[in-house]
């Protein structure tokens, strides 16, 4: 795996992304539309290694050296060039990943694995819109990327064994603990996780118990370091609307069938912490 990467979006996720992979010694080209869109995205990796040093987690010449290895870049046709990886992290939204990956086939060399940070949509439906099919991997990372140990790798229809090994080898390269999983609608995270959410919902509409006392069941008696409802407000209970909907009209199972509860608390606005108010009240944070 020689060259470098690159990172497509400076946002939420691919800031963190490009640090991981800078702190493992890679050279990084962060890639997003404007100048001052890459710079905010790099300011957020100097707080956070900056966080690291203070706590003494990180030794400076490690922070100094990881931001080195970053260069910004406001277009694929600089930053292509030489690449061995591209993983995309731009908004969720197909056409845009097509559009970044036709980019990226007229700037980097004919072998570069293409990576899709996507939370849910189809891989193999990626592949479809480019020429190098085999070489399109998912690579869902959770935030905050330079904390959450999981890369969930998904393997789409046509995905090489070539392209998965090379996507292992780099996730252990970076120290994400893998999961492979085959291309499903939420493939195992969301699916697993909006299930247990959504079922929690379910429970406090038909009154079994309170969304605390919920939350306390899975969080002592299962272990879970947050019950399913305080989760849920975290995501955003619009954001697991639009979740649940997606997967129930994909895997037309009644279980993902959005609660009655979920859509009524939406319309009033009722979002969870972004909102002030969700299961929980978080006025006061
Ligand atoms: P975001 O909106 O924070 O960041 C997206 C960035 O991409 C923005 O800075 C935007 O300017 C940039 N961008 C848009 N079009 C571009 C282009 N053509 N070229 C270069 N840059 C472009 O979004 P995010 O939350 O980081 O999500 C990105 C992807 O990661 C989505 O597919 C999302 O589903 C997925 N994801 C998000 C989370 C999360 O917790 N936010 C978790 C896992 C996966």
């Amino acid at each position: 795996m020689s060259g470098h990467v690159v990172v497509i979006g400076a946002g939420t996720m691919g800031h963190g992304i490009a640090q991981v992979t800078a702190m493992a010694g890679y050279d990084v080209a962060l890639v997003d539309t404007s100048a001052e869109l890459i710079e905010r995205g790099l300011a957020r990796i100097t707080s956070n290694l900056d966080e690291g040093v203070r706590r003494g987690k990180l030794e400076q010449t490690h922070r100094d050296a990881a931001l080195a290895h970053i260069r910004s870049c406001t277009s694929i046709a600089d930053a292509g060039p030489g690449a061995f990886l591209a993983i995309e992290a731009v908004p969720e939204r197909m056409d845009l990943k097509a559009a970044v990956f036709s980019e990226l086939e007229r700037h980097t060399p004919g072998d570069t694995i293409f990576a899709s940070n996507t939370s849910s949509l189809s891989i193999t439906g990626l592949q479809q819109t480019t020429s190098r099919p085999q070489q399109v991997v998912g690579m869902h990372f959770f935030n905050p990327v330079h904390i959450n140990r999981l890369l969930e790798l998904v393997r789409g229809a046509a995905t090489s064994q070539a392209t998965m090994d090379a996507a292992i080898a780099f996730a252990g390269r970076i120290g994400k603990d893998a999961i492979v999983v085959n291309d499903s609608p939420g493939f195992a995270t969301s699916r697993l996780g909006v299930l247990l959410g959504l079922e929690a919902i379910r429970m406090v509409e038909s009154g079994v118990a309170s969304a605390a006392d919920i939350d306390k069941a899975m969080e002592l008696g299962y272990r879970h370091p947050m019950g399913p409802l305080r989760l849920t407000d975290l995501v955003g209970l619009d954001v697991r609307l639009d979740i649940a909907r997606y997967l129930h009209a994909e895997l037309k199972s009644d279980a993902f069938r959005p609660p009655a509860l979920l859509e009524q608390m939406v319309a009033e606005g009722r979002l969870g912490r972004k909102s002030g108010r969700g299961f929980y009240d978080w006025s006061e944070s």
